[in-house]
């Protein structure tokens, strides 16, 4: 059997190992940075979709889908957008027998293909305010080195919400809504974030300012987990969206805009995974208990397997965890040795695994394992369902306590530069230091640290002065090395 590796001291081959071990990527596919997502990732994938649109749907958005192709002259139209997109994104100009008339652009993210529709649909303030988001594949050619789910050319599961506004007031309080929506949505994940305000040199490209969800992953790194973004009047302007307002005015619309991808999803294995694999917490399993036969060889089995078969359909469909996911139970008949079967689906982080032999199911007494603590606990079968219910309970806790205990632990405080570039240098994390506010200084702390300026948090006293500068500190910066 092949040996663990450790996920915070190995971490790159720990997470390879476990994609291809639980059957989540297969990343064969004969093209540099893409990959195939196998029905077990997808499942899981699918789930976190569905709690996102869920929590979308509930705010008041519409679901829509605007086309993969974009005219080349429309995705032009903005500069600083075309600046910050345009060395990433694929442009299509011919077939295999002639040229297109129009060259096309294949989306990095919709803005373009989204907005000149905005100008054809808003044109009263009885329209706004407009919230549509999309779940859909964007294409980046990502030059930096790409890993599966969590830097990828192609995002399958891009979830982007596009919304208009009569006022700038309205969209400052979208802005507020937007990032209500992602905190329940990180915490449905079991995901711990910090919500920066991120630096004006580091904007989204065409927008007026953004928030920025971060987390620290178990190699130190800090991640992105999702963006909130005030685009003010830049886009509406360049797509002419404007509406007659009540006082017979025409003025142009406010926007916002906000997305996350299935990096969501690559970061929730790794931050919940531990060292003999994955973790899947209640809410993202496609399967929640397996059952494990235990077979006689050169045996009738049919008695033990029915048996089985009763206990899976005594927990199916029940209700589990704090999100209330619907238990999926497996039986497990595959012609292997039963140890083979608990090394797999250890890996692939089922919650529980129950083994049933003759003596069990004589016994009515099964045999319960949670993957958490790897306990071993008979349990009789009329207080089963009970048992497993908060048995799964548990394991969400433990998972999501762990996760916490570790970003906590990785965000530190530093008084001076040399302490910072020190800690960052040892373990990583996201460190802070005193910043009076100029880009100069914040690039300055930056390059110093071999890290980015991440944000910092709006509301946080600082006292003091900038580690740079020594002027009047405005803020604690955020900085940190980032995937
Ligand atoms: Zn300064």
């Amino acid at each position: 059997m092949k040996r663990n590796f450790n996920k915070h001291k190995e971490f790159n081959k720990w997470y390879e190992d476990v994609l291809q071990y639980a059957k989540i990527v297969d990343k064969r596919y004969p093209m540099k940075g893409s990959y195939v997502i196998m029905p077990y990732g997808f499942s899981a994938l699918k789930k976190m979709k569905s709690i996102m649109s869920k929590l979308l749907d509930n705010y008041g958005h519409e679901e829509a889908y605007f086309p993969l192709l974009i005219p080349e002259k429309i995705f032009k139209r903005e500069k600083d957008f075309l600046k910050g997109f345009g060395g990433e994104t694929l442009r299509a100009t011919k077939t295999f027998l002639h040229e297109l008339e129009e060259e096309l652009i294949i989306r990095p993210t919709s803005e373009t293909a989204m907005y000149p529709m905005y100008s054809l649909w808003i044109r009263s303030w009885r329209d706004l305010p407009l919230k549509i988001y999309q779940t859909v594949n964007v294409f980046r050619w990502e030059t930096k080195m790409t890993k599966e789910l969590l830097r990828v050319r192609e995002l399958v599961a891009f979830n982007e919400s596009h919304t208009a506004h009569a006022t700038a007031e309205e969209a400052e309080e979208q802005i507020r809504e937007a990032i209500m929506i992602y905190k329940k949505f990180f915490d449905e994940m079991r995901i711990p974030y910090e919500i920066f305000r991120t630096p004006k040199w580091e904007t989204f490209a065409g927008a007026q300012y953004n928030y920025d969800f971060f987390t620290i992953m178990p190699d130190g790194k800090a991640i992105e987990l999702g963006s909130v973004i005030n685009l003010g009047q830049k886009f509406a302007k360049a797509f002419d969206i404007r509406f007659t307002d009540k006082d017979e005015k025409k003025k142009y619309v406010y926007q916002t805009c906000y997305g996350i991808s299935e990096r969501e999803f690559g970061v929730a294995i790794a931050l919940h995974g531990d060292n003999k694999g994955l973790r899947m917490i209640s809410n993202l399993a496609p399967i929640h208990v397996v059952i494990v036969p235990i077979i006689k060889k050169n045996k009738n089995n049919k008695k033990l397997l029915d048996y089985c078969k009763k206990i899976q359909k005594l927990l199916e469909k029940t209700k589990c965890g704090k999100y209330k996911a619907e238990i999926k139970v497996k039986i497990d008949e595959r012609e292997l040795r039963p140890g083979e079967k608990y090394h797999d689906w250890e890996k692939r982080g089922v919650p529980i695994r129950l083994e049933i032999g003759e003596i069990e199911e004589k016994n009515k007494e099964i045999v319960v394992v949670r993957r958490d603590t790897l306990k071993k606990e008979k349990v009789k079968e009329k207080e089963l369902k009970e048992f497993i219910k908060k048995t799964i309970n548990e394991i969400d806790e433990t998972i999501y306590e762990e996760a916490n205990k570790w970003h906590k632990k990785m965000i530190t405080k530093h008084k001076t530069l040399k302490d910072a570039i020190k800690t960052l240098q040892s373990k990583g994390g996201i460190v802070s230091v005193r910043w009076c506010g100029k880009e100069n200084c914040g690039k300055k702390i930056a390059d110093k640290l071999l890290g980015s300026a991440i944000g910092y948090k709006e509301n946080e006293k600082v006292e003091g002065k900038c580690v740079i500068c020594n002027e009047k500190a405005e803020h604690w910066m955020y900085f940190g090395r980032t995937y």
